[in-house]
């Protein structure tokens, strides 16, 4: 009986609905929104994030928020104020449908903030959107009003059948990994092993498109091979014009690029490119579904503090390289000049003698585009120094396995045990149990490489593997007849 009535008492108070419209004035780069609230609250609070998982930086997106007001279904103004800054709370005098409306300066060229202009709009949707109190797992709708000439609305999300503008979204988490890139930008949809695709490029000047495509279904088929099991039902690649980076989602990924796909036949530029796309691509896997605890579900209020984030990144720099070589797309001897130029770009700096792959993880709210004049003296990279240890976790893996285990078992163990079988990320603890259970012996000489600051001995691992160090250029070559591991 007290279930029951806990169970009814909770309906009542989660009884509530949240509609959004939004619309763009393409000429001054301003969202604008409007939320039809209906619930039975005597104050409403409204919050926005202030960052965006996957990149790890507070970027207070309601800095460009302005002209907040909310009324009554009539009309009439209620009164609100600001707990924090982030959070709007509306006294609603009993009302049960609350209208609220405010304007996002939308000017930014990062993957992490929205983007209004002429032709397209990137809606980031953290930055845009808010929830009611912390129930990020609560659902709403959502339709855009989009200007007369534009065509296209792209997403991992799927449009409601009846109205293409329009999307029920399951919750607030799902609509924060959803970014969308909307307007006369270029698709493609085609299928792919059971699964729908679809580019949605903003500036595809260039584009050789049976080449891309075919190149992408390699990297998934690729990916695909590795893990298992593919975790959505579409994928929508988003890629915009000229700018720097990119920005994973569990079936979309959102990458600035050169403004061109001109490479000039610059083979070394395309390998890039296409390493680029890997990379956001195998972060489906690698940090949104083989996750470290901390990563999920996400306060969006705060800072999430994790000291594995580079295995999330760095792993996923040596996976790229791995998943070119595999698809196809690339030479084992590629693969290795790509991997020595991230080795290159760690042992360039001193930064290796004072901050541990860990601590650079933990810190990376603090260091995150962090450009101080002495940031490369006493600071790592984890794209930079994580791929050399995860090359190093793979040649040790399948060493000490006698070449039965790799680092793709590791990763299927993670994905399995923790993402299919418990629903949960892991800890700290639980990774390195998982890494010697792979290994079948203690991989505590790896985890030092992690946890402490200090120079790796690259060729006590690398010699074995067959692999040559050139320590004047920061050079990795694996000369041919070598005896050499599974998978490298
Ligand atoms: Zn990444």
């Amino acid at each position: 009986m007290a279930a029951l009535m806990l169970a009814t008492t909770s309906a009542a108070a989660d009884d509530y609905h949240m509609l959004y419209t939004v619309s763009m004035d393409t000429a001054k780069h301003y969202l604008n929104v409007n939320l039809t609230y209906t619930g039975e609250d005597e104050q409403l609070k409204l919050k926005m994030p202030v960052w965006a998982p996957g990149y790890y930086s507070i970027l207070d997106f309601p800095k460009h928020l302005c002209d907040f007001s909310a009324t009554d279904r009539k009309g009439e103004r209620l009164s609100w104020h600001k707990e924090s800054k982030n959070t709007w709370v509306i006294d609603t005098k009993g009302k049960k449908t609350i209208n609220v409306s405010y304007r996002i300066f939308a000017n930014e060229r990062d993957v992490a903030s929205s983007r209004v202009d002429a032709n397209v709009a990137f809606i980031a949707p953290n930055g845009v959107f808010m929830y009611k109190d912390t129930d990020t797992s609560h659902p709403l709708t959502l339709t855009y009003d989009l200007p007369s000439n534009w065509k296209n609305i792209s997403s991992g999300l799927k449009a409601d059948t009846d109205n293409p503008h329009s999307f029920t979204v399951p919750s607030f988490d799902i609509l924060f990994d959803s970014p969308f890139l909307i307007g006369n930008h270029y698709t493609k949809s085609f299928t792919h092993e059971g699964h729908d695709y679809e580019f949605a490029i903003e500036t595809p000047q260039g584009l050789e498109e049976s080449r891309f495509e075919s190149s992408f279904r390699a990297i998934v088929s690729t990916c695909t091979d590795i893990i298992g099991d593919v975790p959505y039902d579409n994928y929508c690649l988003i890629h915009l014009g000229e700018g720097q980076g990119g920005l994973e989602h569990l079936n979309s990924q959102a990458c600035y690029t050169d403004g061109t796909y001109e490479f000039h036949d610059e083979r070394s530029r395309w390998i890039k490119f296409l390493s680029f796309v890997a990379h956001e691509y195998f972060h489906l896997y690698n940090v949104k579904t083989i996750r470290p605890i901390e990563l999920g579900p996400f306060d969006y209020d705060r800072e999430a503090y994790c000291p594995l984030i580079w295995f999330c990144e760095g792993i996923t720099c040596y996976y790229e390289t791995l998943i070119l070589e595999r698809a196809g797309l690339c030479t084992e001897e590629e693969k290795l000049l790509l991997l020595s130029n991230y080795m290159r770009m760690d042992e360039r700096y001193d930064g290796k003698y004072h901050q541990s792959l860990r601590m650079a993880s933990y810190d990376i709210w603090l260091n995150f585009m962090n450009d101080d004049a002495n940031s490369k003296d006493v600071r790592i990279n984890y794209y930079f120094r994580g791929p050399s240890v995860g090359l190093i976790m793979d040649i040790e893996i399948q060493r000490l396995s006698n070449n039965r285990h790799s680092l793709d078992d590791l990763m299927r163990l993670l994905y399995n045990r923790y993402h299919k079988e418990a629903g949960r990320g892991f800890t700290e603890e639980e990774f390195w149990n998982a890494v010697d259970e792979v290994a079948g012996a203690s991989m505590s000489h790896v985890r030092d490489m992690v946890d402490k600051p200090g120079e790796i001995d690259y060729e006590r691992y690398l010699t074995p593997a067959g692999i040559k160090l050139d320590r004047e250029k920061w050079i990795m070559t694996l000369p041919k007849n070598e005896e050499t591991f599974r998978g490298l």
